[in-house]
């Protein structure tokens, strides 16, 4: 893992027209997230903290469920939440887990990441400590609809 990339970021105010937050406080945020969510089967519980361009932050934790399938991530439920909210413009996402497990996005999330911004920075954590990627680096050469170029 590239630890370096995480202290260049880890005192960064973020770059969202008016947001004074910190890398740092957005992952303790995404840290709390977790706190709510709802994993009685994998017993892996997961937040994470969206900062909006508009500075407002939304949060989501992992939800599942009995029938396996129904179960949503906390990134996804932080990204649904914020569209819900009428936001569309994001800056960083940041993800928190249980333990020292790093906790990288799943497939379907990078998908509903990359659909609303390829350049968004995210936060991946592990343990106190994250690295950081942007969603197109997590899912390149992604499912885009008629092949549209980047
Ligand atoms: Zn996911």
């Amino acid at each position: 893992m590239n630890w370096k990339r995480r202290k260049r970021t880890e005192n960064r105010k973020t770059e969202n027209g008016g947001s004074s937050l910190t890398d740092r406080e957005l992952y303790q945020l995404a840290q709390q997230a977790k706190e709510n969510a709802y994993a009685p089967y994998s017993a892996f519980r997961v937040g994470a903290a969206l900062l909006c361009q508009s500075g407002r932050v939304f949060l989501g934790c992992n939800v599942e469920n009995a029938s396996y399938g129904l179960s949503n991530c906390a990134e996804r439920t932080a990204i649904f939440s914020a569209v819900a909210a009428g936001e569309r413009d994001f800056a960083v996402l940041a993800i928190a887990g249980d333990g020292e497990a790093l906790v990288s996005p799943c497939g379907a999330c990078r998908q509903v990441l990359c659909e609303f911004a390829p350049q968004l920075r995210v936060l991946i954590g592990c343990g106190e400590n994250w690295l950081e990627r942007t969603a197109a680096e997590l899912l390149p050469d992604r499912f885009q609809l008629h092949g549209e170029a980047e």
